[in-house]
């Protein structure tokens, strides 16, 4: 709280009281707070491959006979921390123009079913990578959402393949979808690492990692979650997380069936 006083007079000016304001700052505080932690994670997020780059470029201008086969490793590597850093920048970017309202959705018709059996199609081989089975179970006749189709593609996208990434091989992976009042629910459920209870109040705030080192061998940015809800928002839906850890993680997307917003 924030406190200001000021005396209270009567009409010879004499003191027959104070006034005594109390401010409440923490909402103020807590944004303030938020803003210097994300540009902290930003800068540390590219500071690390900015790091790798220059050593290995160091090197490589270094010693000029080095064998073929290491430098090619050293470029490798070096073109690896571009990618993570383009993947970083464009993550951003995104969630800049979603912050100012900038994104242009195109909100068509979507015929759920098919955009997530696209999806699962797209993700077919990282299924096959890790041996995870795929169970898919939709309800007939569903009705169609409105939304933009890249965007809820997206979304799709990135929750199920954090359920193969945060799923050890040979995973089960269920995704389901059905009707609940006017609203169509996918939900995405896998049988991995699960979500520590601590961290799961957090984990859509941008750049919050359960295991910061584990996601970025992963080549995770820490940005998706917070992508996904904000798309979700933006049409008029909402993600609900359930997770329980060493079991396994659920979400669920819910989007408004019908009317054009
Ligand atoms: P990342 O790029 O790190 O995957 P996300 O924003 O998509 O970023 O997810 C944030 C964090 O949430 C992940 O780093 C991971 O710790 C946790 N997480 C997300 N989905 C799952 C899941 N299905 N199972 C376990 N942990 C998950």
């Amino acid at each position: 709280y924030r406190v200001k006083y000021a005396p209270f007079k009567n009409e010879k000016n004499n003191i027959v009281g104070v006034i005594i304001v109390f401010q409440d700052i923490t909402e103020q505080h807590k944004l303030d707070n938020m803003r210097r932690e994300f540009v902290a994670n930003v800068s540390h997020e590219l500071k690390t491959p900015i790091t790798t780059i220059k050593s290995y470029t160091e090197t490589l201008i270094e010693n000029e006979d080095l064998d073929e086969e290491l430098s090619n490793r050293f470029l490798m590597v070096i073109d690896g921390e571009c990618d993570r850093m383009a993947r970083i920048v464009r993550d951003l970017l995104q969630l800049s123009n979603m912050d100012y309202n900038k994104t242009k959705w195109k909100k068509i018709d979507i015929d759920v079913e098919k955009l997530l059996r696209e999806a699962c199609m797209k993700l077919d081989l990282s299924f096959k990578e890790k041996n995870h089975s795929l169970i898919i179970d939709m309800q007939e006749d569903l009705p169609n959402v409105v939304g933009d189709k890249d965007g809820i593609e997206q979304v799709i996208l990135n929750i199920l393949s954090n359920a193969i990434k945060y799923t050890p091989e040979n995973g089960e992976i269920y995704v389901t979808v059905n009707r609940v009042e006017n609203d169509v629910v996918i939900n995405i459920k896998d049988n991995g690492i699960g979500i520590p209870e601590k961290d799961r109040e957090r984990i859509f705030e941008r750049f919050y990692r359960v295991d910061k080192a584990r996601s970025r061998d992963l080549g995770g940015t820490g940005l998706g979650l917070s992508i996904a809800k904000q798309i979700i928002e933006a049409h008029n839906g909402r993600i609900v997380l359930s997770s329980e850890y060493n079991m396994g993680t659920e979400v669920d997307i819910v989007l408004p069936i019908g009317t054009r917003v």
